[in-house]
């Protein structure tokens, strides 16, 4: 199973703006030019020293992850990650309008449907677009979004034909190669995150989520998102801090993630829904912040004889790629 992040900010796009470039740019000049060496055949290595805060940044398009695996592909969330993924599927079916995309909803925030708009292959007539969510209004969801004054081109005048598939809380569903399992989330409106299962991979979606519900007979129902999990992703729009401050926004801290990653034994995490408040550096704080953690409650363990489940976590860049 192959999970691409094509979306790692939250809430809003937030792309840097010049001035940020301008003094991203400057910052990796002089960086460059302290390390006491300017031979020009020495910039791709030097680059690739650098941290997402101190080149390329964290990304500014909000949620949209791409899964394959086999010959099964699936997206889940449409957020503005998802438009570029559209261009790529038109050099396959889609450009000949051939082809069938499936598209999975965890709930109906602005930011997990404002790429919709600009997925290039909802408009080439003879696509099928499958779409899936647990919550009802996903057809009412689509006539929203696609109808005057919001958008020029209304939704019966799409040239792809909508499939619209309603899911069954906590009921595994087959697609292809893939088995996908919607739990509750924590947010104000209902949220589904997916565990998805290729083969002997488990990946485990958790976002948006406040994660108000940790411990497991809190979690009732909604713990197997948690377990036999190989890589979960999952949402650290704040510090610690900032969740106290921000209580019922629907939004975690990356801390609360590893703690039940710890507990549960999951493999791997990756952090995203980043604050479009935050700039890149404000994002590095708070992955230094779950790095102190991390490396505390490692110690502590050891401390007290227990075992210690490691976890390899990263904040995720757009772009970033995981192979399970
Ligand atoms: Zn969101
Ligand atoms: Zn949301």
């Amino acid at each position: 199973m192959k999970v691409k992040i094509l979306g790692a900010r939250g809430s809003l796009p937030a792309p840097m703006s010049p001035s940020q470039v301008e003094a991203r740019s400057a910052s990796i000049l002089n960086q460059f030019i302290e390390q006491g060496s300017v031979s020009l055949d020495k910039i791709p290595e030097f680059l690739k020293t650098l941290k997402p805060h101190q080149f390329g940044g964290y990304g500014g398009n909000t949620p949209c992850v791409e899964i394959n695996a086999g010959q099964t592909q699936v997206i889940i969330d449409g957020g503005s990650g998802i438009r570029t993924l559209g261009y790529e599927l038109l050099s396959g079916p889609c450009g000949k309008g051939e082809g069938e995309v499936h598209i999975f909803f965890t709930h109906f925030h602005w930011d997990h449907l404002i790429g919709l708009c600009f997925f290039v292959p909802l408009f080439i007539p003879g696509n099928k677009i499958h779409v899936y969510s647990v919550q009802p209004e996903l057809p009412h969801v689509f006539k929203t979004l696609f109808k005057k004054p919001f958008f020029p081109v209304e939704l019966e005048h799409l040239g792809a034909k909508i499939i619209y598939h309603q899911l069954d809380p906590r009921k595994p569903f087959t697609h292809k190669d893939l088995v996908l399992t919607p739990y509750q989330l924590d947010h104000p409106d209902p949220c589904w995150g997916y565990k998805v299962r290729a083969g002997e991979k488990v990946y485990a979606h958790c976002v948006d989520t406040e994660a108000t519900r940790m411990t497991r007979d809190e979690l009732g129902a909604d713990l197997p998102l948690y377990q036999g999990i190989d890589l979960m992703v999952f949402d650290a729009q704040y510090t610690v801090m900032e969740t106290i401050e921000k209580i019922n926004w629907g939004h975690s801290a990356g801390l609360v993630g590893l703690d039940i990653a710890m507990r549960e034994g999951i493999k791997q995490v990756i952090f995203m829904h980043h604050d479009p408040a935050s700039n890149d550096d404000k994002v590095f704080a708070a992955e230094t912040e779950v790095q102190k953690y991390h490396q505390s409650q490692i110690k502590s363990s050891i401390r007290m004889g227990q075992v210690v489940n490691t976890v390899d976590w990263k904040f995720a860049v757009e772009g970033m790629e995981i192979q399970l």
